[in-house]
């Protein structure tokens, strides 16, 4: 999984992730954007929500994920895109991955500065990226998905990454810790 404030580049490095590794990623941000403008059950639940830029409650996430980590496409591996971002949301998917008989092999965690992610994320031109709006989505970050790095970390499991960096040298050594894991491991 990869996790980080709004604006610390999960999204870019998801998708070299991804590539290189064969695998499909989830990125429950993109899914929910794109239900809200499909105007799907799920979208209609969520916008409140992500139109405030709060986070979407625990038990529609979670069924979510539930339901999607059993499609056939993500059986052979997936990438977590902006999920887990809650301690509930992470316990429940550990309960999850045991069910499936998965596990987390990487928590990568994009550290970036504060004030970075506020001014990445004001380029940007998303109906969320609205001054107040990032201010509440960064203040939710250090609140509710800070915690959960420390849930992490105990089983070797959280790969902290400095995100302040360009985008190719931040995914380099992603790369580089993702390869020196699968000799290391194996
Ligand atoms: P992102 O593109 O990952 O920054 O997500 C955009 C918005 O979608 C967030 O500000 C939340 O409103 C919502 N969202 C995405 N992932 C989650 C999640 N795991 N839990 C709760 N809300 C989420």
């Amino acid at each position: 999984m990869i996790l980080g404030g709004p604006g610390a580049g999960k999204g870019t490095q998801a998708e070299g992730i991804c590539q290189y590794l064969d695998i499909p990623s989830i990125s429950t941000g993109e899914v929910l954007r794109e239900a809200i403008a499909n105007q799907t059950s799920l979208g209609q639940k969520a916008r409140p929500y992500v139109e405030k830029g709060e986070l979407v409650p625990d038990d529609i996430m979670i069924q979510f994920i539930r339901q999607r980590l059993l499609q056939p496409d993500v059986s052979q591996g997936w990438l977590l895109d902006g999920y887990p971002r809650t301690a509930f949301q992470a316990e429940e998917l550990d309960f999850l991955l045991e069910d499936l008989g998965q596990q987390l092999d990487w928590a990568i965690y994009l550290n970036v500065p504060n004030d970075v992610l506020a001014s990445r994320t004001i380029q940007r031109s998303r109906s969320d990226d609205k001054p107040l709006i990032i201010r509440r989505r960064i203040e939710l970050f250090y609140q509710s998905t800070i915690p959960i790095l420390e849930y992490y970390s105990p089983r070797d499991r959280l790969m902290k990454i400095n995100g302040n960096q360009p985008a190719e040298q931040v995914q380099q050594e992603i790369f580089t810790q993702l390869s020196g894991s699968a000799t290391s491991q194996a």
